[in-house]
């Protein structure tokens, strides 16, 4: 089969589109999905980049976390899904037995892996996953925001809904609006009914934002964000601010939230070490709070959400499998807004 893979660590010189064996079901409760679409995540770049704990990896490596496609075969135990199927994949790999596992919290998971970054993923012809793993794809929904769905919009409803609470007539600031899990954030604040501040380095960005529901769209590049944001607050700040920035927008997060505010992370794209001064912490009495993927209650959430219609991933653009390396390049460069999207079937 065709393959995106990575053949050692060191950034996307090391990715290719190359021919590799087809994976086989190893377990019971597997199922083989012949991939139609797989979407790229930040996750892609860091996982070529080379991650701590990526020394197990295999080389070549499938890269990808995200995609859909239809049931190839299934393990011996699987009931719920059969050959034909149109599913789509959650990334996230709990081992069902730890503590965690068992009280439903998976992404909390002892010995959580994520398809793609662990473990062989969705950037090929065939992929193997658990059948927990999959959710039939709503019937509206074409193959690309299929594959475009899980990751970005399962972090970000575990990021706002479980961890940040985020109520309706709230205001959220969302830093950076191009990327799937600023994107999925903004269309899950709406649901809510919190009132949305989004910023982005590129106005034509904020114009697309502000047709998807932003109330407030600011050019980070053009602005102070901070005054803005207390502004738009009669001067008490945001009651939720959601980063995936990192280290640039770290203080400028800060500064925006409200007395008693939440700050809630799930990524760290400029960098991931900050300094914080405690002193402010408990006087403003802040919740600081990481967030990652989501567990399966949750994920069955979002597919209900999709299949009624109210939350559609944002596609960039799709391409080719062969022009692969050119949607990682774009990824890179921040230009995206939306997913990136490979169709691997032709
Ligand atoms: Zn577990």
């Amino acid at each position: 089969m065709r393959a995106v893979t990575l053949v050692a660590h060191g950034g996307l010189e090391q990715l290719g589109v190359r021919e590799l064996p087809e994976p086989t079901i190893q377990a019971p409760n597997q199922v083989r999905v012949r991939v139609q679409a797989a979407a790229l995540n930040r996750l892609d770049l860091f996982v070529a980049a080379g991650l701590p704990g990526a020394e197990a990896l295999v080389f070549p490596h499938v890269v990808g976390s995200d995609g859909a496609g239809l049931v190839d075969q299934v393990g011996e135990a699987v009931r719920q899904f059969r050959p034909g199927d149109r599913v789509m994949i959650n990334p996230t790999l709990s081992c069902g037995e730890c503590p965690a596992c068992l009280e439903g919290e998976h992404s909390l998971c002892d010995r959580l892996r994520v398809l793609g970054e662990h473990c062989a993923g969705t950037a090929a012809e065939y992929v193997v996953v658990p059948a927990e793993n999959l959710a039939p794809i709503p019937p509206a929904m074409p193959w690309a925001q299929a594959a475009a769905f899980s990751l970005a919009t399962l972090t970000a409803w575990r990021m706002l809904v479980t961890r940040a609470r985020l109520e309706a007539g709230e205001t959220l600031l969302i830093w950076g609006i191009g990327g799937g899990v600023a994107l999925a954030a903004l269309q899950i604040a709406r649901l809510i009914g919190a009132r949305i501040i989004v910023t982005s380095g590129s106005d034509a960005k904020l114009d697309v934002a502000r047709g998807l529901g932003a109330d407030i769209a600011l050019n980070h590049r053009k602005t102070d964000v901070v005054a803005e944001v207390r502004q738009h607050t009669s001067g008490r700040g945001a009651d939720v601010v959601a980063d995936s920035v990192g280290e640039q927008t770290w203080t400028g997060s800060l500064r925006a939230l409200r007395r008693g505010g939440r700050l809630v992370v799930c990524g760290a794209t400029t960098g991931p070490m900050v300094s914080l001064d405690l002193r402010r912490l408990f006087w403003r009495q802040w919740s600081i709070l990481g967030s990652t993927l989501g567990n399966r209650q949750e994920y069955a959430e979002i597919v209900r959400h999709a299949a009624e219609g109210r939350l559609w991933p944002v596609v960039d653009r799709v391409v080719p499998l062969s022009q692969a390396l050119a949607a990682f390049e774009r990824l890179a460069r921040g230009e995206q807004m939306g997913k990136l999207v490979i169709e691997v079937a032709q």
